[in-house]
């Protein structure tokens, strides 16, 4: 489609949006988008352009065609099926009438937008070993456009420039030190001239940092590191100014911080405040998580860890920062969606420009856009960690919360009360609407002496609260304790203004219309519109598979479209699999679209041919059952699930014939005889005992499943 002839563009426009506002000349096309179309994404509906749909990234449409009255006609418009299975949490992209998209292992897909029809798939080939240094799933949430390019971030650190006609490679940079476990699945944003992207690691220890590169070389333009640099001298980087002034001091000088990077990485939010001329970016958590073990000596905050930052656009000078969780203990990341807005905060009402988040630790915080002065922040879910925020924002922690003497039930745990499922505003409800979600988690240090085995980097337990054995019944117990909940949160009065529950936690991203419609997918894979005022709910339709990214909305030839990207997988899915009871079954990835009086067909979903029975017997004394448990947790837990429960998006290893076979299993888990897909060896780590021990427990753990009628015992 062509926006270039203006009476078109009237006509198009007239259907879409509200007749009295005047179309703008956009002349928006493949080549000539830029950053300037993504300032002014209202403008141009019909397109969405970035991420979160413009900078401001409120996932807001102002396409009205598909409203309240109508949304039940909604009809599958076509489907596409991606390459692989597992997580798939790419926005689609759409620019004149061609969509992008992202599926698992980074694969980008070109698509006409208004048919399905391929025009071209981009493979960069990541290898199983770099999938297997993820910490949740071979994820990637979708790309950039500027000017004739599609910008694609890589889980291996790559960042790559792509011809948007062909997918021909135009430039590839490697943004990280392949010596450390870097992995990236945020997607790159495009500011003026420049691309920024961030990357994930933090839970094997690594230094986080945001870079800005040349959109048209590759070529690094700035970079602002968000940890101190271990002998705390400069790194001739962007963020060297803050971190002599001010930020070295919340560092000690000691612990694995300095080895292991500190943690804080940019994994997911980076949004642009054109007011202000500042790029705004979320951080993560520290590494390890436990702060006495990460900078045992210091006392201080550790920026910027958990933070909101704040620098300048052109330069990455430093400008402000808000830290939302000081010296971070628990995984409390500050990446999630970041969304700038207008509230009428002044005392007569006036407009005050804002940046919102509703980070892991349960927080909805409002900050001056401009200063980061800290607005107002409530707790929107249920917490256990503090009790409330100082006037300054600052946390109000439960005395036990840091768990250094005992253990401590928290909640959030890890997963957190909101991830990275973008939350959405409706400048139009003033609502902001929050995949939000209660899993709770018992942080344990992990005990003097005892030497982690595992990859990972936590400094905390994580067999902690897991229990060895278990009577009938327990499983019921903890999915009860998961929840899931859409909810409407006026920030504002920091209150809630309506919810949905859902059955289990991590549900999709969100989309907010203009014609007053609010929709979301679940991970159960029921994809639904809701009133945005109310939350009634006015249409729902099953896509056969789970849903974890967000939709976004565009127009062709005078119709409007709705698409989401299916796929089950992404970190809730791998690692929590005892919170699933009747878990959708792993299927191919799929973009699913949407049109009124659509008459397509969703495919029929995969079978799933597994029969939930031991394939040998039990084995080994219970000393070597209790070692496998604890290696287990560290070892294998966060990818095939607590309790050895899998959900479903890797094999249940309780079920498998690799399992009673203890030579397979030595080839597997030892020699790597799966590295393609992931499972690279753990011959670094374990023992050949190691790995038997690993393997009774898994036995043992199939037998209690059989035990608690929770399975079949094998037929002779
Ligand atoms: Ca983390």
């Amino acid at each position: 489609m062509s926006l270039k002839i203006s009476g078109m563009i009237a006509v198009l426009a007239c259907g879409l949006v509200a007749c009295s506002e005047e179309a703008p000349h956009t002349n928006l096309t493949l080549a000539t988008v830029n950053s300037e179309h993504i300032a002014n994404a209202a403008a141009t509906p019909e397109a969405w352009l970035s991420y979160g749909g413009g900078y401001e990234e409120q996932r807001f449409s102002r396409l009205e065609q598909i409203n309240q009255q109508n949304v039940h006609e909604l009809g599958v418009a076509w489907t596409y099926d991606l390459q692989t299975s597992r997580g798939v949490e790419a926005t689609p992209i759409v620019v004149d009438g061609k969509m992008f998209v992202t599926g698992a292992w980074s694969i980008v897909y070109a698509l006409d937008a208004k048919s399905g029809e391929e025009m071209w798939v981009h493979n960069p080939q990541v290898s199983g070993e770099d999938a297997a240094i993820g910490c949740c799933d071979v994820v990637n949430r979708g790309v950039a456009v500027h000017e004739g390019k599609v910008i694609a971030s890589i889980f291996d650190g790559r960042l790559q420039a792509l011809d948007a006609q062909t997918g021909e490679v135009l430039w590839s940079v490697l943004t990280v030190d392949k010596s450390k476990p870097y992995t990236i699945t945020g997607a790159p944003r495009v500011v003026k001239d420049k691309v920024l992207i961030g990357n994930g690691g933090a839970e094997f220890g690594v230094r986080g940092y945001v870079s800005a590169y040349d959109v048209h070389t590759g070529e690094l333009a700035w970079r602002f590191y968000t940890t101190s640099n271990p002998n705390k001298q400069p790194d001739g980087a962007a963020s060297d100014g803050i971190f002599a002034a001010k930020a070295n001091d919340t560092w000690g000088d000691t612990g694995k911080w300095t080895s292991d990077g500190g943690g804080g990485t940019v994994w997911d939010s980076i949004i642009y405040d054109t007011s202000n001329d500042n790029v705004i970016f979320g951080v993560g958590n520290g590494s390890p998580w436990n702060a006495t073990l990460r900078d045992p000596e210091g006392v201080g905050d550790n920026f910027f860890l958990s933070s909101i930052v704040a620098v300048d656009a052109d330069t990455g000078a430093y400008k402000w920062h808000f830290q939302t969780t000081p010296r971070d203990q628990w995984d409390y990341t500050a990446t999630q969606t970041l969304i700038l807005a207008d509230l009428p905060l002044g005392e007569a009402g006036q407009a005050r420009r804002v940046v919102m988040q509703a980070p892991k630790n349960g927080f909805y915080y409002v900050l001056d856009a401009k200063t980061g002065e800290f607005i107002s922040g409530k707790n929107f879910v249920p917490i256990t960690w503090a009790s409330g925020l100082d006037p300054q924002g600052r946390p109000i922690e439960h005395p036990d919360a840091r768990y250094t003497e005992k253990e401590f039930l928290g909640v959030p745990g890890p997963m957190g009360a909101h991830n990275w499922h973008p939350m959405a505003f409706s400048p139009q409800t003033g609502l902001a609407y929050i995949p939000a979600q209660q899993v709770p988690q018992l942080y344990q240090s992990l005990p003097e002496g005892q030497s982690a085995k595992s990859k990972w980097n936590l400094g905390a337990d994580y067999a902690a609260g897991i229990p060895p054995t278990y009577p009938a019944g327990t499983l019921d117990v903890i999915r009860a304790s998961y929840t899931g909940t859409l909810l409407a949160w006026d920030p504002v009065k920091q209150q809630e203004r309506w919810r949905v529950e859902h059955k289990g936690p991590g549900n999709g991203g969100i989309l907010a219309t203009a014609s007053g419609l609010v929709i979301q997918g679940t991970l159960r894979g029921n994809f639904t519109a809701y009133n945005a005022e109310t939350g009634d709910k006015l249409w729902a339709q099953s896509v056969n598979s789970g849903i974890a990214a967000a939709p976004s909305t565009y127009a062709i030839d005078g119709e409007q479209y709705v698409a989401v990207a299916t796929g089950w997988g992404g970190g809730w899915a791998l690692n929590n699999g005892q919170g699933w009871d009747e878990a959708v079954a792993p299927d191919i990835g799929r973009v699913v679209v949407f049109k009124l009086g659509g008459t397509g067909a969703i495919p029929d979903p995969m079978e799933n041919f597994v029969v939930k029975q031991p394939k040998g017997e039990t084995f080994g004394t219970a000393d070597q059952i209790s070692v496998g448990f604890q290696l287990y947790a560290e070892s294998c837990m966060v990818c095939h699930g607590p309790l050895v429960i899998s959900s479903g998006v890797l094999p249940d290893l309780r079920w498998s014939y690799q399992t009673a076979d203890a030579e397979t299993w030595h080839e597997i888990v030892m020699e790597g005889l799966l590295s393609d897909s992931g499972m690279t060896p753990f011959d670094k780590v374990l023992t050949n005992e190691d790995a038997q021990n690993i393997r009774a427990y898994v036995m043992d753990q199939a037998w209690l499943a059989v035990a608690n009628g929770d399975a079949q015992a094998p037929t002779k």
